[in-house]
């Protein structure tokens, strides 16, 4: 399944920035999705909920943001972006079409909680002797 290796691919990533940056717990991802990217945005949110389980993520939330489909006409140069998937240029009807955006499937960031040394000292009681 598509998405399920996607989400596999940024937890990896994510989890070995964690560990570079000393943080044990990942609480916030934010994805770029690109609407040509061939993801569907609910299987990418329900492979995360299966594979976040036993990873530093595993309390972490994923945002995605989508990204519209732009294209470029290489015959006018100019920007626009396609209806119902008809991919050629309103203005010249040209078909030499570059994508511009809508590919694209990165990690935006991410958010993490940092280590909290001794907090919790003096909340034992100590006995002594
Ligand atoms: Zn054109």
């Amino acid at each position: 399944m598509h998405e399920t290796a996607l989400i596999a691919e940024v937890l990896k990533t994510v989890q070995q920035s964690a560990l570079e940056n000393n943080l044990p717990k990942v609480t916030n991802i934010k994805l770029a999705i690109g609407k040509l990217s061939m993801a569907l945005p609910e299987a990418l949110i329900f492979a995360f909920q299966v594979l976040k389980k036993g990873t530093v993520c595993e309390d972490a939330e994923l945002e995605i943001e989508p990204k519209e489909i732009v294209l470029q006409c290489l015959d006018c140069t100019r920007e626009f972006r396609p209806q119902d998937y008809h991919f050629s240029c309103p203005f010249c009807t040209g078909s030499q079409i570059k994508i511009i955006q809508g590919r694209e499937l990165h990690i935006i960031s991410f958010e993490g909680e940092e280590n909290e040394h001794g907090s919790d000292c003096g909340s034992t009681p100590v006995k002594s002797q």
